[in-house]
C-alpha cells in the first residue's frame, strides 16, 4: 500500500517537473529565436515587455487563471504555451513509465527537451542553434552507448542520413528549391542514435502525417522538418521506447 502511494507520488512529481521544464524550454527557444538575453532576472510579457506576475508564471495554472490573457496589456497569450507545457508533462510521465532505468530515463527527458527547443526555433526562425544541437547530439550518443550495440546504431544512422540526403537532393532538382538544411541531417542522425531504426521511422511517419494534416487539411503554415520530428517524437515517446 505504502509502496503504491510512493510510486503514484513519484509519477505525479515527474509530470510536474515535465510541466516546469517544458515551460522553461519554451521560454529558452523563444529567447533564442528572438535574440533576447537568455537569462534575465524576471520574465517579461512577450507582448508589451512589462514584468510578469507570479501567478502568470505557473505553468498551465497561470494561463487558465488569467483566462488566456496577459494581466498587463490584456492581450491573448499564445495557446502554444499551455499546450507545450502539457505535452512535456505527458512525455515525461511516459518516459518514466516505460523506462525503469534511472540513467536512460533522465537522459531521454533531457533529450526530449533539446528536441523540443530545436523544433520551436526551427518553427519560428527556420534555424537550429549550435548551442542546443551539439549538446543534444552528445546526449543522443550517450543514450546510444548505454543501450549497447552502438556500432550498428551508428552504421544505421549513417545509412539513413545518406539515403535521406540523396532523396532531398533529388527532390531539389525536381522542385527547384532547397528542401532540407544541414542541421536537419544532424537531427536525423541523433534521432537514430537515441531511438534506433524502427522508432526513427515511426517518428518520421507520425511527423509527416501531422505535417500533412496541418498543411493540407487545415491549410496551416507548412511546418519545418525538425518541428515535425519533435512532434513525431513526442507522440512516439508517449506510447513507446
Ligand atoms: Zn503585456
Amino acid at each position: 500500500m505504502q509502496q503504491q502511494y510512493t510510486e503514484k507520488m513519484t509519477f505525479i512529481l515527474i509530470a510536474m517537473i515535465g510541466l516546469i521544464l517544458g515551460s522553461f524550454s519554451h521560454t529558452l527557444a523563444y529567447r533564442l529565436s528572438h535574440a533576447l538575453p537568455l537569462f534575465s532576472k524576471r520574465s517579461h510579457c512577450d507582448l508589451c515587455g512589462e514584468p510578469v506576475g507570479i501567478v502568470a508564471l505557473i505553468p498551465i495554472v497561470g494561463y487558465l487563471w488569467h483566462r488566456g490573457h496577459s494581466t498587463c496589456c490584456h492581450k491573448p497569450i499564445d495557446w502554444m504555451y499551455p499546450v507545450i507545457e502539457l505535452a512535456s508533462s505527458m512525455v515525461f510521465f511516459a518516459i518514466a513509465w516505460h523506462n525503469p532505468s534511472l540513467g536512460i530515463m533522465g537522459l531521454l527527458m533531457v533529450w526530449w527537451l533539446g528536441l523540443l527547443v530545436m523544433g520551436l526555433t526551427d518553427y519560428w526562425t527556420l534555424q537550429l542553434y549550435d548551442s542546443i544541437m551539439y549538446p543534444w547530439l552528445l546526449v543522443s550518443g550517450l543514450i546510444c552507448l548505454i543501450q549497447g550495440e552502438w556500432f550498428f546504431a551508428v552504421l544505421g544512422a549513417v545509412v539513413l542520413v545518406a539515403f535521406v540526403f540523396g532523396l532531398a537532393r533529388l527532390l531539389e532538382v525536381f522542385l527547384k528549391k532547397p528542401t532540407m538544411g544541414e542541421g536537419d541531417f544532424y537531427v536525423l542522425f541523433g534521432l537514430f542514435l537515441a531511438l534506433r531504426g524502427a522508432s526513427t521511422l515511426g517518428v518520421i511517419l507520425i511527423g509527416s502525417l501531422i505535417g500533412i494534416l496541418l498543411g493540407v487539411v487545415l491549410k496551416k503554415k507548412e511546418l519545418p522538418f525538425v518541428s515535425l520530428l519533435a512532434l513525431g517524437a513526442g507522440v512516439l515517446l508517449c506510447f513507446k521506447v
